[in-house]
């Protein structure tokens, strides 16, 4: 069989531990027997973090604005035992926190479903995305531990110089602060992301804050996804007969357990990031969660939800035998090369994908999964397999397929 060839790159940012282990078997297994794969890559690993100042992450972030695709491995975030762990210069972001502010995109999240893997909330029929805005809070925030008896204001300076002033709290004992922001173009960007995705996928997409409490930072929130959608949108959802609806973070969050699955869910950021871990572990495992991150201007940048899986790394490291499960980044991957493919009219590479995703579905069906899968599957008799045995058999799937 001929490789199938490419006609533009797709920005490839490797990543930390066991998952750039699992990233280098991809590779080698799945991808490079059957694409003639043009990638411009990007050590993120962090010691290349650590050896250029984190200027790669930087880098690879252009690159991304550049060429409009990329995937990306997991990767650390650094905190202090990593910093003496690797004996880093500096405790550098988060990689994904910088790569998010450069391309100011929203982050679509959505669990792989499979036969045998059954959600735990057993009305969820279809999966249900997370959207993620990528940007600010308690990210980008700003905090203090006050030590005692005084007062905290938030104080603005207008570029004239005229002061405004609101008192946060006056103190009479030791406290904590912090000062959280979000910018109204970034909120923009987030709600027609979201809006435009839903019309990609032709679901209905629910906007969530706290509103009632959060009088003017959450309300700003709500006001703009309500102005954007009855400006831009409307007429739009209409006709593909989908739905936005704005409601409360906590009634979201009965509504989701009563639902059958099947629409999007926009979050804040942080609303976005715990709850993503709820509905991946909810609808199986971490390690089945897809994730893109879109940004208003059209690039996408696709990765696994889940860590570089330190403990395995670990096992690793020791020479033992590890059964880690490659599946999301695998997904990253296909999405990657689909995305690709839709944007240069490749063909061939959007079916490739389409096989490579299918392949490792019917693996799992066959009973054949990593561990983690293998003790919570509802499939008789499944086989655990290692890393590396579970990749070579979605090869063999995959060999079929084509
Ligand atoms: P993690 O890597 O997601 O792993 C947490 C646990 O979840 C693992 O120990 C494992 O459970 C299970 N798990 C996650 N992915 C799995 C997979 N593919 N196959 C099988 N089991 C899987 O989270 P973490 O250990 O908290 O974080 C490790 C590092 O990842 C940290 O340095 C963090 O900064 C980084 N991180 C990066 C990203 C990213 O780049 N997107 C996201 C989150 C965290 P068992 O140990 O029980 O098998
Ligand atoms: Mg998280």
């Amino acid at each position: 069989m001929d490789k199938i060839q490419m006609t533009t790159p797709l920005v490839e940012m490797d990543g930390d531990e066991m998952t750039r282990i699992l990233w280098q078997i991809i590779k080698d297994e799945l991808i490079l027997p059957f694409v003639d794969l043009k990638s411009e890559y990007y050590d993120l690993g962090l010691k290349m973090r650590n050896d250029t100042d984190d200027k790669i992450t930087v880098d690879a972030a252009e690159a991304t604005k550049k060429y409009g695709v990329a995937v990306k491995c997991a990767t650390i975030t650094p905190n202090a035992a990593r910093v003496e762990e690797y004996g880093l210069k500096e405790m550098w972001k988060s990689p994904n926190g910088t790569i998010r502010a450069i391309l100011d995109g929203t982050v679509f999240r959505a669990p792989i479903i499979v036969k045998g893997i059954d959600p735990c909330v057993k009305n969820w029929k279809k999966p249900i995305t997370i959207a993620r805005h990528a940007y600010g809070d308690v990210y980008k925030a700003s905090e203090m531990k006050i030590p005692g008896p005084g007062k905290v204001e938030l104080v603005y300076i207008a570029a004239d110089g005229q002061e405004t002033r609101t008192l946060v709290h006056d103190f009479n004992c030791a406290g904590v602060v912090q000062g959280q922001y979000n910018l109204v173009p970034s909120i923009e960007s987030f709600a027609r992301s979201c809006f435009n995705f839903a019309l990609d996928v032709k679901q209905d997409i629910w906007f969530a804050a706290k509103d009632t409490i959060s009088k003017q930072y959450d309300h700003t929130f709500k006001d703009v996804f309500e102005e954007i959608f009855e400006k831009e949108y409307k007429e739009r959802f209409d006709a593909a007969g989908i739905e936005y609806f704005y409601t409360l973070i906590d009634d979201a969050v009965a509504r989701v357990m009563k639902s059958e699955g099947g629409f999007i869910w926009a979050c804040k950021n942080y609303d976005g990031d715990v709850m993503s871990d709820m509905l991946s572990s909810a609808f199986g495992s971490l390690a089945m969660m897809t994730s893109v991150l879109v940004s208003p201007q059209g690039f996408f940048e696709y990765e696994a939800a889940h860590g570089t899986v330190q403990r395995h790394y670990y096992k690793h490291l020791k020479g033992e035998e590890t059964s880690t499960n490659s599946v999301a980044t695998i997904f990253a991957w296909t999405g990657a090369l689909k995305k690709r493919g839709e944007l240069d009219g490749n063909d061939a590479l959007v079916d490739f994908a389409a096989k490579l995703e299918k392949a490792c579905i019917l693996t799992i069906e066959d009973g054949k999964m990593t561990g983690d899968l293998a003790r919570i599957t509802s499939i008789e008799n499944p086989v655990t397999l290692s890393s590396e045995a579970f990749i070579k058999a979605v090869r063999e799937k995959l060999e079929g397929l084509l």
